[in-house]
């Protein structure tokens, strides 16, 4: 993928989001690896203005977000970059405050196996991690933590984050994360869910390997 046609995906990742009701107005951002560094969303700007120009390239060594102009890199640059650093196997980083998702995140509760479509995101929970304060250092270590091992996570009193190999994959699981926060929130209400045992969850986690077009088995 050329940086032209990276800049078109981001921008279109950015409105599909709110669309798709999992954000909504300027909140969230979005990264993509893109050489040695990655492409991210600016900060504080409407979707509805975003332009592909707009895109910020921003290193993975850097200590400052990148500039241009009056547009800044995403006040979440750092864990973008953290991230990106720390798991090779991910290469796009979506943060929404999806509402069911972001309801999750202000009980503080993780999401445990109520629903076998949890496989999805390497594991039989989806942490919640304790509440730091938007854009720094301390959200970012709190977020590669909550996100060892699984593809997702609820960051506490804020929102959500899911990633994947690629923008397809990590979008797909941002909107499945607020589809399992809300069945969660909703069988909590009626009553509790039950939940699947972690073996069975280990095995589905075997089976979604395999799963979809170009796996393996
Ligand atoms: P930015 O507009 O700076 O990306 O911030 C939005 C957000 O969700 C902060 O957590
Ligand atoms: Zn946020």
């Amino acid at each position: 993928m050329d940086e032209r046609e990276a800049r078109e995906k981001l921008v279109k990742a950015c409105r599909a989001m709110n669309a798709r009701g999992v954000n909504q107005g300027a909140a969230g951002n979005i990264s993509l690896r893109f050489g040695s560094g990655m492409l991210i969303t600016p900060s504080g700007v409407d979707y509805d203005e975003l332009t592909p120009k707009m895109i910020l390239v921003q290193s993975l060594d850097a200590e400052e977000p990148a500039r241009e102009g009056k547009i800044k890199a995403s006040s979440e640059w750092r864990f973008h970059r953290d991230i990106l650093r720390a798991r090779p196997d991910v290469n796009a980083v979506v943060h929404t405050h999806a509402p069911y998702a972001t309801v999750m995140a202000m009980l503080r509760r993780p999401i445990p196996a109520s629903h076998y479509m949890i496989a999805a995101f390497g594991g039989d929970t989806i942490a919640c991690t304790d509440y730091a304060p938007f854009g720094t250092q301390e959200l970012s270590d709190l977020a590669v933590k909550g996100l060892e091992n699984r593809l997702g996570v609820l960051l506490g009193s804020h929102g959500m984050i899911a990633v994947g190999p690629d923008l397809n994959r990590a979008m797909g699981l941002a909107g499945e994360l607020e589809t399992l926060a809300k069945l969660h929130y909703l069988a909590g209400l009626a009553g509790g869910p039950a939940l699947l045992d972690s073996d069975h969850v280990a095995w589905l986690v075997q089976k979604f390997a395999g799963y979809g077009p170009g796996a393996k088995g």
